[in-house]
């Protein structure tokens, strides 16, 4: 089978021996094709993953070997996501799922850029879902992105109808907004590219440029999907005293959060990684109820031409790519 490896610094497809099951518990599921997330660019540029990774974990695909107490078969379309908590360590019992080591252990085998993949029993029991039939495979690779967004804004615990700013509007900005909107917010979203500002505008939520963003706005929560430093400055500048900012990306020369704005101001600042089996599930409810459109977000890709989807997605070229692997 075919899979996409990194090789000095490139992206490369190798043959390598098929997938079995053997004796193994679990699944060996044809992979239809794998997003590609922001987290794998930062794998790829920064070389924090080494030669010979297969990345990808957005991935839809079709049960073609299986050995399972669950209710899934042979011939069934799902979706999945990589990491399992345990449920029973201190991360776990305090609700940071994402970073039980047991999550952080847990993965896809070899991972989502390749035809095929296996899936243990847990990954079948806890993160593995029939694809909505009302939904493209496409809208389905959204499973895990957005579970991520959900469990941000659960973690964010605002109450309903207060001011969320997302600042960034990427495809994780636009989908977070649609669903900070689900989870009944009142959502404005702002980037300082007109074209993203409008896919969110067309899509019946607020939006405008970060320029024209009125100076007396006061969020009580700000989303942070940004990935870039000075987004920082605006948004403290934006949050209100006693709000909360939401920290979705890394940023290059990680600068941090004032202290003393953070105590004078009585801000909180949390994090949120990656998400938990219930935040999945609410996310495929989002996507089946189409409360959250994706569609129109992603380009696609051939497996063959991931070097090429990688370079578009760094510079910019795209929203988001999608490797459509079996054709
Ligand atoms: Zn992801
Ligand atoms: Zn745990």
């Amino acid at each position: 089978m075919r899979t996409a490896v990194i090789n000095k610094g490139k992206i490369i497809i190798k043959e390598v021996p098929d997938m079995e099951l053997s004796e193994r518990e679990g699944a060996v599921v044809r992979v239809l094709g794998c997003g590609l997330c922001g987290s794998d660019i930062v794998k790829f540029i920064h070389k924090i993953s080494k030669d010979g990774t297969v990345l990808g974990h957005e991935i839809v695909a079709e049960i073609v070997e299986i050995n399972s107490k669950t209710n899934f078969k042979q011939g069934d379309i799902i979706v999945t996501s990589h990491h399992i908590p345990c449920g029973e360590c201190v991360y776990c019992k305090n609700g940071n799922v994402s970073m039980c080591e047991h999550f952080k252990s847990t993965n896809l085998k070899p991972g989502g850029f390749s035809e095929y993949v296996y899936l243990t029993e847990e990954h079948l029991q806890n993160v593995a879902h029939l694809k909505p039939e009302n939904l493209t495979d496409i809208e389905a690779s959204y499973y895990e992105p957005l579970g991520c967004c959900v469990r941000g804004i659960k973690r964010a615990n605002l109450r309903g109808n207060s001011t969320a700013l997302v600042i960034g509007l990427g495809t994780i900005g636009i989908i977070m907004a649609q669903a900070l909107k689900a989870f009944g917010m009142d959502v404005i979203g702002c980037d300082l590219i007109p074209e993203r500002v409008k896919i969110l505008h067309n899509l019946g939520i607020a939006a405008c440029s970060v320029k024209e963003l009125d100076p007396n706005f006061k969020a009580d929560g700000v989303f942070m999907t940004s990935g870039a430093d000075k987004a920082i400055n605006t948004a403290l500048k934006y949050v209100r005293n006693g709000g909360k900012i939401l920290v979705f990306s890394s940023t290059p020369n990680n600068w941090g959060y004032a202290n003393n704005e953070i105590y004078y101001r009585e801000l909180t600042v949390l994090g949120s990684y990656s998400p938990a089996p219930v935040d999945l599930a609410d996310s495929l409810n989002l996507l089946r109820s189409k409360q959250v459109k994706v569609d129109g977000l992603s380009t696609v890709y051939k497996l063959e031409d991931i070097q090429k989807a990688f370079d578009d997605t760094i510079n910019n070229r795209i929203m988001k790519a999608y490797i459509k692997i079996k054709e």
